[in-house]
């Protein structure tokens, strides 16, 4: 297929209706989600308990439990009096996610949740257990307005942005997962959490840098984790990278590139009308002289689309136009196709051939391993499947 067949197929106009207006735009309507510890700083948390007529104290004592403890069950927060407990859980640790599904792959160490979010949004997040290290992968938002036609979540377009604790919630999930031995391989620590689940993370901002401060704040204020092990992954929304890179969080960001060229990214990832290779890919290289943190350059390998060899040699070219000092690195993700798509994932022979080539021209690369197809590992598939059936 050449590319120019590309355009009748995808049917994703380049301005669509749910596309560029809805990029910066605050979740609307329905009410927002409850409030909760994670939502707020500690500061924060405390004022909320006194405000309630109730000791500042105990705000920090319910960060412990939830973020160092991992309890969610008030019958195991002993420390505090009875008679106080209902109303605290109530105020500053309400429950935000109801579980659809449990799903294990991978002889139990690939695990996909599907959640139910409070006004009945589903979102679903996947634990990937690796010998020494544990991935949690998030969604930020309730469907999503980047309209990828590759991608499950993008044709049903943007419900609403996810609050910092709906975010946080998936991945204190995920650790307790862990910490209680429940995910194949023994009792461990979740060490990882990429932003690569439902949404768009940059399109949800203030959310995602919330949760970020919660996930890396030390315990009992967060979870503590390290914030070189978070990757926020984006489309490319260039103001919103150059917001991150002066936010001082050394997060590592992964920009789905997908294409070398403005002409076939236009297609893939429509919000490249609005900003091109050059800008994204220089955006990031900012970011990655800003903050030290290599660059990850997510891109999709669809068979006959974007595979070709020459393409390899200008992804290449593009990257080292911004110097070869180790600031990026290329990952390869063989497309795991949706329904009914007519994409389909590369052929071996052309998967090597584009490694082959980054690597002639000095680009570090590696190809994505592709955990849980058997349980629709594919961004958004859970939940498009549970949608249509029901
Ligand atoms: N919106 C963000 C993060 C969510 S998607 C982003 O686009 O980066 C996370 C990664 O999964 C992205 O690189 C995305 O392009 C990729 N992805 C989406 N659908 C896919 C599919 N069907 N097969 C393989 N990768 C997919």
């Amino acid at each position: 297929m050449s590319d120019t067949e590309l355009t009748p197929t995808t049917a994703v106009p380049a301005e669509g209706p749910n596309l560029l207006p809805l990029v910066f735009e605050e979740p609307r309507g329905r009410g927002k989600p409850p409030r909760h510890l994670a939502d707020l700083s500690p500061t924060e948390r405390k004022e909320l308990a006194e405000n309630a007529g109730l000791p500042g104290f105990r705000a920090r004592q319910l960060s412990a439990h939830y973020f160092a403890r991992l309890v969610d069950d008030p019958e195991q927060m002993t420390d505090l009096p009875a008679a106080q407990r209902a109303e605290l859980v109530d105020k500053l640790l309400p429950r935000l996610l109801d579980p659809v599904s449990v799903r294990t792959a991978d002889k139990g160490t690939t695990v996909k949740s599907l959640w139910r979010l409070f006004d009945n949004a589903l979102v679903e997040s996947v634990l990937m257990r690796y010998p020494g290290r544990a991935t949690m992968c998030v969604s930020s938002q309730a469907g999503c307005g980047m309209a990828c036609p590759f991608c499950a979540t993008g044709q049903g377009g943007l419900q609403r942005n996810m609050s910092a604790a709906e975010i946080v919630d998936q991945v204190v999930w995920g650790a307790r997962q862990m910490a209680t031995g429940e995910v194949a391989g023994g009792p461990g620590r979740l060490s990882h959490v990429v932003f690569m689940g439902m949404g768009e993370p940059l399109a949800n901002y203030k959310a995602v840098v919330g949760a970020v401060r919660r996930l890396t704040e030390p315990n009992p204020d967060g979870l503590g984790l390290s914030a070189r092990s978070i990757t926020v992954s984006t489309v490319g929304l260039v103001p919103r990278i150059n917001q991150l890179t002066e936010e001082g969080i050394p997060v590592t960001l992964a920009l789905s590139l997908h294409a070398p060229d403005d002409e076939l990214r236009d297609e893939l990832v429509p919000v490249n009308t609005r900003w091109k290779v050059a800008e994204a890919v220089e955006s990031a290289w900012h970011y990655a002289e800003r903050t030290g943190r290599r660059v990850s350059i997510e891109y999709i390998l669809i068979k006959d689309i974007n595979d070709q060899g020459w393409r390899a040699d200008m992804l290449a070219d593009v990257l080292q136009s911004y110097g070869d000092w180790g600031w990026v690195h290329v990952n390869l993700i063989p497309l795991n196709p949706t329904p009914g798509s007519k994409w389909t994932a590369s052929r071996r022979e052309d998967e090597r051939e584009f490694v082959r080539r980054l690597e002639a021209k000095g680009v570090p690369v590696t190809v994505r391993d592709t955990r849980g197809r058997e349980i629709d590992g594919a961004c958004g598939q859970l939940a498009a499947s549970e949608a249509s059936a029901g």
